[in-house]
């Protein structure tokens, strides 16, 4: 097939944090999405929706740490940002190290990516080398129900790893795709995370008796019971009040055995409930909250919410005195493809963009 576009530049498959946060580095690159927003797991609104909620990632650090050679440099996510131009407010939650952007996560996604807007609804199906140096890219997009073949010499691929293992079991048998098929099989392991969203018109719960409070200078809005069923529950109307006046709303994400238990039959295709899942939430609602039946609720499941064994750590500092980061960097080198994520950094915001920024300063991003 001809190609449509053959690009001189980066184009990087992925308009999630890790992408965006290559395009805020390297603003010439091309980014493609399959989705019909960017922001990936940085998600915060439905259409529709009577107010702003982030049902993916709901805070972040401002700071992190890279080892390298033996030392150890601490970097601020903020200054990252300033020093690329992208302002973004933000405010303190939970307690005094970590941050929700006041106009939602995928305002931080969208902020980041600047003058790059991302061409969307294309899903990268397969990749073909069509000579030692050059792939073919081949994207579906949906609106068309077309495909759409690009060239580029360098890709920098930025989905979880059971996309892109997808992508290359698709694709034309070829060495390059064998090494790094070889490589990322070994950090191939997600957490599955369930999520419901609670609205109400009407009422609001009874703060006090929550131990909550959105006046406090570090408003407390947001309770983490880290193992339990409802594992994480944030009052999104105490985060974004300005959508609220009578009403309150609720999201909840639930704990790893909960998700990965209820995980096949939790919604219908309109991300309503099914029937077991409502009489599992109006139960928790009331027995959690006193709560009276929502207004609405909408649910979501995330497949692949979080990297569970990062080339780089989880947490601390990201440790790149390791043998396995030195064939990373061999495999970018060497077959024209990077690829990042939270495989790579650890499913944290400010492991990403700093880890990228620290990448691309060194001069080891392709
Ligand atoms: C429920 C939940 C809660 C979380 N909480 C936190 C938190 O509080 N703090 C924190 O720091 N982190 C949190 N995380 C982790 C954080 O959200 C992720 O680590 C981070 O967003 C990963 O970003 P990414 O860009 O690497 O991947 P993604 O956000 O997954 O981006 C990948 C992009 O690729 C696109 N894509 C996929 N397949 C294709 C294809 N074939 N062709 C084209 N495009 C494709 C997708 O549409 C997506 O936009 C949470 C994650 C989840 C799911």
């Amino acid at each position: 097939m001809n190609p449509n576009y053959c690009y001189q530049v980066p184009v990087v498959v992925g308009a999630g944090v890790s992408g965006a946060t290559v395009a805020m580095l390297k603003p010439e690159v091309v980014v493609y999405d399959k989705g019909r927003m960017p922001g990936g797991r940085l998600s915060s609104k439905l259409r529709n929706a009577p107010s702003s909620f982030d049902f993916g990632a709901t805070m972040f650090s401002d700071l992190m740490k890279v080892r390298l050679l033996g030392k150890e440099t601490n970097y601020s996510i903020s200054e990252i940002w300033k020093s690329y131009s992208v302002n973004v407010a933000f405010k303190p939650i939970y307690d005094n190290t970590h941050f929700y952007p006041e106009n939602g996560m995928a305002n931080l996604v969208s902020s980041m990516l600047g003058n790059v807007k991302p061409i969307q609804s294309h899903t990268l199906k397969n990749l073909k080398l069509t000579d030692e140096k050059t792939w073919n890219l081949n994207f579906w997009i949906s609106p068309d129900k077309k495909i759409k073949t690009i060239t580029a010499k360098s890709i920098i691929l930025t989905l979880p790893i059971p996309q892109i293992l997808e992508i290359f079991h698709s694709s034309e048998k070829n060495q390059n795709l064998k090494r790094w098929f070889d490589f990322l099989k070994n950090y191939n392991d997600y957490r599955k995370t369930l999520v419901s969203y609670f609205y109400w018109d009407e009422w609001k719960p009874n703060w006090k008796k929550l131990s909550l409070d959105p006046n406090l200078p570090i408003p407390v809005t947001t309770t983490l019971n880290r193992g339990e069923d409802w594992e994480y529950q944030s009052w999104e109307s105490l985060k974004y009040p300005k959508d609220f006046h009578n009403g309150s709303a609720l999201l909840v994400q639930f704990g790893a055995i909960f998700s990965e238990t209820y995980f096949e039959d939790w919604m219908d295709e309109k991300k309503n409930p099914s029937l077991k899942a409502k009489e599992i939430l109006m139960e928790g609602l009331k027995n959690i909250f006193d709560a009276p039946e929502p207004d609405l609720i909408w649910q979501h499941r995330w497949k692949y919410a979080q990297a569970q064994i990062p080339l780089l750590g989880r947490e601390g500092s990201l440790n790149l005195d390791t043998e396995e980061f030195e064939e990373w960097k061999k495999l970018c080198k060497e077959t024209g493809i990077t690829i990042l994520g939270d495989w790579l950094f650890g499913a944290k915001i400010e492991r990403i963009v700093g880890g990228i920024s620290f990448l691309s300063h060194n001069n080891l991003l392709h």
